[in-house]
C-alpha cells in the first residue's frame, strides 16, 4: 500500500530532523500564518557564557566568591544561564557547595541557600523590585550597561543584598536571519519575538535578524497573552521555543514547537513537534511539507 501523505510528510519530516507528534499536527502545521519566537535557545543557540563579573560594593565579595554562590544556586537549574554560570565556575575551578531550598520562577531566576546564606540568582529587574537596599540603584546602572552591550544582565542577591551582576553572552545560530526571512514569506507575516530577557538585550539581536516585534520582559503567562492577541485577530499562531517558561505558550498556540536538544522536558513533552536536529531552518521546511501534503490530501 502506498502510505497516505500525512503520514509520508510525518516520515520525511523526520528526515529534515523534526519529530512531528501526530498525523494532526502534521496537517495542522501547513496552516500557521504567524510565527512567534523565543529568543534564547530559540533565535540562539542556548550555550551561552559568561562574559562579565561585576561586584557591588555592599556586599563585599570577591569574583571567586560570588561566582562561587551563585553557580551553586544555578546547579539544580537546567535554564541556559544557569548551566553558563555553573560552567564558569568550573573554569575556574571553583568547589562548588551544595545548594538546599532550591527554588525556580520561570521568566524570573532561582533562589538556594548556599553555606547557610540565602541566594537569588535572576532579572535584575524582577530581583530589585521592592528592594529598597542602597545597592539597588547601582545594580541597575550597571545591568543597564551589560544590556547595552548585547549582554544578558544577571543579578546575584545575598540574604537579600545586591552583591554582583554577571554580564551572559549567547551567539545567535548561524540560521536565524535566513530563517526569519523565510518564515516572513512562508506566512506573509514578519515573525515576533518573545522574551522574558530585557528589551535592550532583545531589540538589539532582533534588529540582527531582521525581526521589527519584540516583546521583551514577559514572564510564561505574558506570552499566552500575546499568542491570544495574534489568536483573537484571526491568526493561527506557531511557538517555537525551549525554556520551561515557554511551555504555557506552546500549549496555547495553533502549533507548538520546541527546540529538541537544549529544550526543556516540559517544553519537548508540550510541544506539538519537537526540532530534534537543532536547526532553526527545519521550522520552514515543516510548514512547507504540511502545505504539500494537504494539496494531496483534498
Ligand atoms: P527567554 O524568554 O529569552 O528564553 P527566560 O524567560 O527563560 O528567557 O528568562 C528571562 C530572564 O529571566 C532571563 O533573561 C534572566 O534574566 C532570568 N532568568 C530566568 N531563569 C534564570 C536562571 N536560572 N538564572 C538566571 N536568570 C534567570
Ligand atoms: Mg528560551
Amino acid at each position: 500500500a502506498t502510505m497516505p501523505p500525512l503520514l509520508s510528510a510525518i516520515a520525511n519530516s523526520g528526515r529534515h530532523g523534526v519529530l512531528v507528534k501526530s498525523a494532526v499536527v502534521m496537517e495542522r502545521l501547513g496552516e500557521v500564518d504567524a510565527v512567534a519566537l523565543d529568543k534564547t535557545g530559540t533565535l540562539t543557540e542556548g550555550t551561552p557564557r559568561v562574559t562579565d563579573v561585576r561586584l557591588l560594593a555592599g556586599a563585599g565579595l570577591e569574583e571567586d566568591e560570588l561566582l562561587t554562590l551563585a553557580a551553586a544556586a544555578e546547579h539544580p537549574s537546567e535554564h541556559p544561564l544557569a548551566r553558563a554560570v555553573v560552567d564558569a565556575a568550573r573554569e575556574r575551578c571553583l568547589d562548588l557547595p551544595v545548594a538546599e531550598d532550591f527554588g525556580s520562577t520561570p521568566g524570573v531566576g532561582v533562589t538556594a541557600t548556599v553555606d547557610g546564606r540565602k541566594i537569588a540568582v535572576g532579572a535584575p529587574a524582577r530581583l530589585l523590585d521592592g528592594v529598597a537596599d542602597p545597592g539597588s540603584a547601582r545594580a541597575s546602572v550597571v545591568a543597564g550597561e551589560l544590556a547595552d552591550g548585547g549582554r544578558t544582565a544577571v543579578l546575584v542577591t545575598v540574604d537579600g543584598t545586591p552583591a554582583g551582576l554577571l554580564g551572559i553572552a549567547d551567539r545567535l545560530r548561524g540560521d536565524a536571519a535566513a530563517t526569519v526571512s523565510s518564515l516572513a514569506t512562508l506566512t506573509a507575516t514578519a515573525p515576533v519575538l518573545l522574551t522574558g530577557d530585557n528589551l535592550r538585550a532583545a531589540a538589539r539581536l532582533a534588529a540582527e535578524v531582521g525581526i521589527e516585534d519584540v516583546r521583551a520582559g514577559l514572564l510564561p503567562q505574558d506570552k499566552v497573552g500575546a499568542v491570544k492577541a495574534l489568536e483573537g485577530a484571526g491568526r493561527k499562531v506557531m511557538v517555537v521555543g525551549d525554556g520551561v517558561n515557554d511551555a504555557p505558550a506552546l500549549a496555547a498556540a495553533h502549533t507548538g514547537v520546541a527546540m529538541g536538544r537544549a529544550g526543556s522536558d516540559l517544553a519537548l513533552e508540550t510541544a506539538d513537534a519537537v526540532i530534534v536536529r537543532d536547526e532553526l531552518a527545519t521550522v520552514p521546511a515543516v510548514i512547507s511539507l504540511s502545505r504539500r501534503a494537504r494539496k494531496l490530501v483534498v
